[in-house]
């Protein structure tokens, strides 16, 4: 199958990375958003991560304007009608996505394969809200995603072979790694980083570390590039908590249950680097 258009539908910080390296490989983007204030926020991201691109050395002034030229903001789904692939990062809001996914069926050709960024949610209950879950697969970007090499290609219980093959190609045309992973709770990625990120919010909680102490501790201790509280921030405080509901709600286990802290911060707006403050304040 050859792509050609391929809708993204969020232009936050996921949708808006992934609109750029789409639009990057060659691809014609369209990026929509619920209003035209979040499309052009997210439009002038992706025009400054090209900017320091340029002034790096690694694109010219008019490799990046061609780039922003082959991306196009809408407010609606009906570029769906034209779209090959609808790769959707909204926010994780499981009755959201669904409801777009059952719009999206309505709107795209049959061929058009749907994708979902989702960090966490049943890739089955998604495609189940279409009458074609053999097109639903995840396919899930890293942070900052001009930067992070992996894509988890995540395949529902009726995801076709097809399918699976065309996304696994996209991502390596998007010059990044795929790693083929089954529908649980959390994937591979989340089901692993989320508790660890979690157990640190409880040692906040319970005094045994500051902020500062404890990220310190994990990058000079285990050699993570970054500390667990720093990442939360960057990930977003309620995305940690979805997938932490998501992975609580998904294998009943108490081993997951959301750390109380993590639910005051976001209750109080406080979600990390896009609300300009977290576990650490932001400009
Ligand atoms: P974000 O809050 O930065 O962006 C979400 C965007 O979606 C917002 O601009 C919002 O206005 C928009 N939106 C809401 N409803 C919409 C709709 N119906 N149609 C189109 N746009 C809509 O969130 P994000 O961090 O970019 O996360 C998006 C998705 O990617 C989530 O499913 C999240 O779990 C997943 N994800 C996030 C990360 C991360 O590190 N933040 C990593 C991997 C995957």
């Amino acid at each position: 199958m050859e792509i050609k258009k391929i809708m993204v539908l969020g232009a936050g910080q996921m949708g808006g990375g992934i609109a750029q390296v789409c639009a990057q490989a060659g691809y014609l983007v369209v990026l929509r958003d619920i209003n035209d204030q979040f499309v052009q926020r997210g439009l002038k991201v992706i025009e400054k991560n090209l900017l320091r691109g340029v002034e790096k050395g690694r694109m010219t002034a008019e490799e990046k304007d061609a780039v922003m030229g082959r991306i196009t903001p809408t407010l609606t789904l009906d570029a769906g009608a034209e779209a090959d692939v609808v790769i959707e990062a909204i926010i994780e809001d499981a009755l959201l996505k669904k409801e777009t996914f059952e719009a999206l069926d309505n709107i795209c050709p049959s061929h058009t394969i749907l994708a979902s960024n989702t960090s966490s949610l049943p890739i089955t209950q998604i495609a189940a809200a279409t009458k074609r879950p053999q097109k639903v697969i995840g396919m899930h970007f890293m942070n900052p995603v001009p930067v992070m090499k992996l894509v988890e290609v995540i395949r529902g219980i009726a995801t076709a072979d097809e399918t699976y093959q065309v996304i696994e190609d996209l991502s390596k045309k998007l010059d990044k790694v795929p790693v083929e992973v089954n529908d649980f709770p959390g994937f591979v990625s989340n089901r692993i980083l989320l508790p660890m990120i979690n157990e640190a919010v409880y040692c906040l909680m319970e005094g045994v570390g500051s902020v500062d102490g404890i990220d310190t501790v994990m990058k000079l201790g285990m050699n993570h590039p970054m500390g667990p509280l720093a990442l939360a921030d960057l990930i977003g405080l309620d995305t940690c908590l979805a997938i932490m509901e998501v992975l609580y709600d998904g294998f009943k286990d108490s081993k997951y249950r959301p750390c109380p802290l993590l639910r005051k911060y976001v209750a109080a707006g406080w979600l990390g680097r896009k609300s300009g403050r977290g576990f650490y304040t932001y400009d």
